[in-house]
């Protein structure tokens, strides 16, 4: 099949933020949705490698966080290249805690939502977490954020020149700084394997 026909799906953007007993952490998601009003439910979709992933399945509660159009692209690199097993992604970067005692961007973000997980379904690389909207509010009148705008306006364009050479994700924009990309590396923000990265020369 033409899998560029997959890439016409519109998505938002997320921060997704859980905590367990000694740290916050969040990543970025694409996968949320609401599938029910009456119960107010939404379903998102979590990479096993998260460390995000592992909190929500212990303690079955998350917020959202709606990132907006002002979002600049170190918010992708902060939540999105760097994993929460290896750094406290909250602790020096600007945000409040909602009443469930989670996390959650107040500044380029349009809402916050916070949930608890009704149900998990193993979808193989990720899980499909079902959840009750237990709480949440506007933050600003801004437009939320599109994938479709983030690549169009806030990833790196494809032709800027970097200043070393890098590898960059042609679906994401990450970029990885060396001469050769290892064969098994995997995107840590969109989790697309090395075939989906191009060099670009400095
Ligand atoms: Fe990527």
């Amino acid at each position: 099949m033409d899998l560029s026909a997959m890439y016409k799906i519109s998505y938002g953007l997320f921060v997704l933020s859980a905590k367990n007993s000694s740290k916050q952490n969040g990543c970025i998601v694409n996968t949320v949705m609401q599938v029910t009003s009456t119960p107010n439910r939404i379903v998102v979709a979590v990479n096993k490698n998260n460390f995000t992933h592992d909190m929500i399945v212990a303690s079955k509660e998350f917020n959202v966080s709606m990132l907006s159009t002002s979002v600049p692209f170190e918010v992708f690199k902060h939540f999105g290249f760097q994993s929460g097993k290896d750094v406290n992604k909250f602790e020096n970067f600007n945000h409040k805690i909602a009443n469930n005692g989670i996390a959650y961007l107040d500044k380029n973000t349009t809402a916050y939502l916070s949930a608890k997980v009704v149900s998990i379904t193993d979808l193989g690389t990720h899980s499909l977490f079902l959840a009750d909207v237990t709480d949440g509010a506007k933050l600003s009148d801004e437009d939320s954020v599109t994938y479709d705008y983030y690549q169009k306006n806030i990833k790196p364009k494809p032709n800027a020149k970097p200043k070393k050479t890098v590898w960059r994700c042609k679906i994401c924009g990450y970029e990885y700084e060396g001469e050769e990309l290892p064969a098994d590396f995997i995107c840590p923000l969109c989790k697309h394997p090395a075939s989906d990265f191009e060099k670009i020369e400095a």
